[in-house]
């Protein structure tokens, strides 16, 4: 019988009683934040950079219908096959269907988040075709027969020490050392022969050049060229919003995107990608293909949320998130974690299934405050609380709850009265100056603390000060 699927609080609990995923979230999180803090510093025109990338993204995403056509046109131009995919089932459906016209037997990813949104890796399983994930980070995820947690560092779940024991079980040649340089080698030997015995390549994009038809693609470890580069057949897949008009506009957002993502000034790689093998040219594949992928961004456009359209991938405001520090990311349940997650996977999955996650955020403002292309998270948040409020998908107890708040703070003087028993009640179940064990505030002081009523309140205070006490 198949396991049904656990409610976000049942994964908020399990996560918040596992002190090694503590220890791998404190670690990864910790120094993202350290090392863009250190290159905030030293890029002082980052505000006027910002503005900048939020300008080009809204510029592109009110003329999507131009960009897309532009792209498509210099993209078969330049020798690509383009097709389209209205939804996830689609993309990967006509992926696995390229991989077979290829005869592929074996398959190697890079960049793939996209990937996991149209269910690829599942469809690839589905066709017979071993898939080999280059990331190292990937690689990682798929040896744990996990899901990615996070958008850059999707092993960010996994403590080194882990990983080593991982590495040990499945290499046919693994470290022998446990320094981080012996384990790198050890996954190095491993790919090796599979990069170059690959069929056919699949890649995502960072950027989609409208004016040339190329991908852009940035990595530190150099896996996008040896995936890309050996096999006959390149699929690139790209959701639609990954749209620049020109090179020079891909230029100013990864300036956002690296620091951004990594605090680093530039990645060690960056790729265009431009067509398939010229005559004369040494490397290169034979047949290159874009998958563009809609997937609900159209729907994000007619619905309220055409600024989540900005987003670059970054990473910057899960690594802030007060939330996310705590559970990591496969609490959020969907493919992508954190604040931009709560607001993508409702339109992914469907806001019946995703509801918790708008609500599992204290609104501080800090994903907004970081985010390179100043996407308002918190409000797009506040929306689909509202939506769901509206749509009727929130439990019976909390629609009869805030209905008796309404009926009574909109009464001033039932309002007083019940306060007053309330403080009372309050005061009965504090101890060292919180409130404990009070029933019907179990929810709240399970994990946090519920500060004991003040002396007086606010009221009496206030009415005190007016009598010039
Ligand atoms: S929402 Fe902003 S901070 Fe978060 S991943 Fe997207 S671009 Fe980066």
């Amino acid at each position: 019988m198949q396991e049904a699927p656990m409610s976000f609080k049942a994964r908020a609990e399990r996560a918040l009683a596992d002190p090694t995923l503590k220890l791998a979230i404190d670690r990864t999180t910790g120094t993202a934040e350290r090392k863009r803090a250190v290159a905030m510093t030293q890029f002082p025109q980052f505000e006027a950079a910002r503005e900048c990338g939020k300008r080009i993204k809204d510029h592109v995403i009110a003329h999507l219908d131009h960009y897309l056509l532009e792209f498509e046109r210099n993209a078969i131009a330049s020798g690509a096959k383009v097709h389209w995919a209205r939804t996830a089932e689609e993309a990967s459906q006509i992926v696995v269907s390229l991989c077979r016209q290829a005869g592929a037997k074996r398959v190697t990813r890079v960049k793939s988040m996209l990937g996991e949104e149209i269910g690829l890796p599942h469809a690839l399983d589905e066709a017979g075709i071993e898939r080999v994930e280059t990331d190292l980070a990937e690689h990682i995820v798929q040896l744990g027969g996990d899901r990615p947690s996070h958008i850059v560092w999707p092993s960010m779940h996994r403590t080194r020490e882990q990983v080593s024991e991982m590495f040990k079980r499945s290499h046919r040649a693994p470290h022998r050392e446990e320094t981080i340089e012996a384990m790198v080698d050890s996954a190095r030997r491993e790919l090796r022969d599979k990069f170059l015995s690959a069929d056919v390549a699949i890649s995502g994009a960072n950027f989609l050049v409208a004016d040339t038809g190329a991908t852009c693609t940035v990595t530190n470890e150099g896996n996008a060229e040896l995936t890309t580069t050996p096999p006959r057949v390149h699929i690139v897949t790209a959701g639609i919003e990954k749209l620049v008009p020109t090179t020079a506009h891909a230029f100013a957002m990864l300036r956002l995107l690296v620091r951004s993502a990594t605090g680093a000034d530039v990645t060690q790689y960056t790729t265009f990608h431009c067509g398939p093998k010229q005559p004369g040219d040494r490397d290169g594949p034979e047949e290159f293909h874009i998958v563009l992928v809609d997937n609900g961004r159209t729907r994000m456009l007619r619905e309220g949320l055409k600024e989540m359209l900005r987003c670059i991938r970054c990473g910057a405001c899960m690594n802030h998130c007060v939330v996310f520090r705590q559970l990591g990311g496969h609490v959020y349940g969907g493919t992508y974690p954190g604040p931009m997650g709560a607001v993508l996977t409702p339109v992914f999955d469907g806001l019946k299934s995703s509801r918790d996650l708008p609500h599992a955020c204290t609104l501080n403002g800090k994903c907004q405050e970081v985010c390179p292309v100043d996407i308002p998270l918190p409000t797009l948040l506040r929306g689909w609380r509202d939506r769901s409020w509206r749509e009727g998908l929130e439990p019976a107890s909390m629609r009869v709850g805030m209905g008796l708040f309404t009926f009574v703070a909109s009464r001033p003087r039932l309002y007083r009265l019940a306060t007053a028993v309330a403080i009372r009640v309050m005061r009965l179940f504090s101890r060292g100056g919180t409130v404990r064990g009070m029933p019907g505030l179990g929810a709240w002081t399970a994990h946090r603390e519920f500060p004991a009523p003040a002396e007086r309140s606010f009221m009496a205070m206030y009415k005190d000060l007016e009598k010039g006490q």
